[in-house]
């Protein structure tokens, strides 16, 4: 069974009035349309679907989970998915078309192919930032990722600073402003052996 098979509705048979339908989402939906940023998922989908003579009227709702990058520590995360849409679909040979709340199916075709409309109803119901619950990211990769330490953002910003046009500094730079650093470190300790020193008298 293809994906879209799984997602069709076979409404020619139906009697005018009520009838619900239940789908299961899976990882194959989303391989099915070569999703970049889905991973993954579990989703049941809801369909109330009205039959009237001219048209049918389906009120939509699905919920569950897929698995994104968290933005964060790009690890996978799992983003709960809730959605809720009315979609009419009207018959017609001339026009084959869908903008998210008409389709237009030929009267022959007989069955309704929702594949489409489930992927992007759950695509659009992501959230704007996908990311885990606080404290829930990869420590490892939050430390490969952002500013390890306050001593290595001064650092950073020094080097900043003093590079307009956002130029690197050359790795000899960081090469003289260790031994500079070193030089001090050597010359405050001398500093405080001298002064302890002097209570024997000596220069
Ligand atoms: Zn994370």
């Amino acid at each position: 069974m293809n994906v879209a098979e799984r997602y069709t509705i076979a409404y020619k048979g139906l009697k005018n009035g009520l009838h619900e339908f239940d789908f299961e989402v899976g990882a194959a939906l989303f391989e099915a349309y070569e999703s970049t940023e889905i991973k993954g998922g579990a989703c049941e989908v809801h369909v109330s679907l009205n039959r009237a003579e001219r048209m049918l009227e389906l009120h939509t709702t699905i919920d569950g989970a897929v698995t994104v990058s968290c933005d964060r520590c790009m690890e996978d995360c799992d983003v709960p998915v809730h959605f809720a849409g009315d979609l009419t679909v009207k018959f017609s040979d001339e026009t084959d078309e869908y903008d998210g709340e008409v389709m237009w199916i030929s009267p022959s075709a007989g069955e309704l192919d929702l594949t489409q409309y489930i992927y992007e109803s759950i695509v659009l119901s992501l959230p704007y930032q996908r990311v885990h619950p606080e404290g829930g990211c990869d420590p490892e990769m939050l430390a490969r990722f952002h500013i390890v330490s306050g001593a290595e953002f001064a650092a950073i910003e020094a080097r900043a600073d003093g590079n307009p046009a956002g130029r690197s500094v050359p790795e000899s730079e960081w090469g003289k402003l260790e031994a500079l650093r070193e030089q001090l470190t050597r010359e405050v300790g001398e500093a405080v052996r001298t002064d302890g020193s002097n209570h024997d008298g000596r220069k």
